[in-house]
C-alpha cells in the first residue's frame, strides 16, 4: 500500500471510530493500553525496549565494538542509556512526530523516556554508590539539559524535539530544565559522512550559554545541591549514534564550567533510540 492510501485509510477509520479508540501509532480501531498514550497492546508489545544493556558505556542493546575504540576511552560523559533499539517502527514514530509534527506522539515518546530514566536511575545507584548519594536514594540528576538544534533547523521545524522530550521528562520526573547550550555554527547534515567525518565535524559544534549557566552558578534550583565541582547533568537526545554529539556537548559543558565556575560536573545521556 502507497503510504498516501495508507494515511488515507487511517484518516478515513479515525473519522469512523469513537474518539481515544484507535492506536495512535497504527491506526487499528482497537482497545488501547493504560500504560502508554495512544496506543494498542499489539504494538506497546512490540516496542525493542532496550531492557539490559550489553554495552554498559553506551547503553547499546548488543555488543559494541565503538566503545572499545581508542577514541571512546577520552569521551567527557560517563555513560548513555537509550529506551529503545532504533528499528524501522522507532524509525517512522520519531519521523511522524520530528518532520511531521504529529504532536501526540512527543507524550508517548515522553512517556517512554521517564521509564528508561527509571531504568537509569535504579542501574546507575546499583552501579556506583555515588558519593553524593545517601543509601536508599536513587541517583538523581541536578539537572536536564539537550541537545540544541541550529537556528535554521529551528525555524524550518518550528521545535527543538530533544528539548520537548527533556521538558517533558522534567516534569515528569521534577527536575530543573535548562538550555545551556547552543550550536556554534551550522552542521552540514550527518548521513553522509563517514563516522570518523563526523566526529571531527562535531567537535566545536556546540558552545554554553553565558546567562543560563550563570542561573546555576548563583544558586536556585540547579547545580549548588550537588557535591561541590561534582554537579551531574543529564543530557537528552533523540537519537545516540556515535556519540560524538553527546560527547561535543559534555565537552562544551565540561570546559565551560571548568573556566567559568572551576567545577567539573559529572555528564550523563539519556536519548530516547539507540541506533
Ligand atoms: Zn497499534
Ligand atoms: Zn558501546
Amino acid at each position: 500500500m502507497s503510504s498516501f492510501s495508507s494515511s488515507f485509510s487511517r484518516f478515513v477509520r479515525e473519522l469512523l471510530a469513537p474518539p481515544g479508540e484507535v492506536c495512535l501509532t497504527c491506526g487499528s480501531k482497537t482497545k488501547l493500553v493504560r500504560e502508554w498514550p495512544g496506543i494498542c497492546r499489539r504494538c506497546a508489545e512490540a516496542i525493542p525496549w532496550i531492557m539490559r544493556p550489553r554495552c554498559l558505556y553506551c547503553g547499546r542493546g548488543i555488543g559494541c565494538p565503538d566503545c572499545l575504540r581508542p577514541d571512546a576511552r577520552q569521551r567527557s560523559f560517563i555513560m548513555n542509556r537509550s529506551a529503545v533499539r532504533y528499528d524501522e517502527v522507532m524509525r517512522e514514530w520519531l519521523a511522524q512526530y520530528k518532520y511531521r509534527g504529529h504532536e501526540r506522539y512527543a507524550s508517548l515518546i515522553v512517556q517512554m523516556l521517564g521509564q528508561a530514566f527509571v531504568r537509569m536511575q535504579q542501574e546507575i545507584t546499583y552501579l556506583q554508590q555515588h558519593p553524593g548519594t545517601r543509601r536508599g536514594e536513587l541517583w538523581r540528576p541536578d539537572l536536564i539539559t539537550y541537545v540544541p538544534v541550529s537556528e535554521a533547523r529551528l525555524a524550518e521545524r518550528g521545535f527543538n524535539q530533544a528539548q520537548v522530550f527533556a521538558e517533558g521528562l522534567g516534569r515528569l520526573h521534577r527536575l530543573p530544565v535548562a538550555e545551556l547550550l547552543m550550536r556554534s555554527m551550522h552542521t552540514e547534515k550527518q548521513s553522509f559522512k563517514t563516522r570518523l567525518e563526523r566526529i571531527q565535524s562535531m567537535r566545536n559544534a556546540f558552545e554554553c550559554i553565558p546567562e543560563n549557566f550563570r542561573i546555576y552558578e548563583m544558586g536556585g534550583s540547579g547545580i549548588d545541591h550537588a557535591a561541590p565541582g561534582r554537579a551531574r547533568i543529564l543530557i537528552i537526545d533523540d537519537i545516540y549514534t556515535t556519540g560524538g554529539t553527546i560527547n561535543a556537548c559534555a565537552e562544551a559543558i565540561r570546559q565551560y564550567a571548568r573556566q567559568k565556575v572551576g567545577a567539573d560536573p559529572e555528564i550523563y545521556s539519556l536519548t530516547w533510540a539507540r541506533s
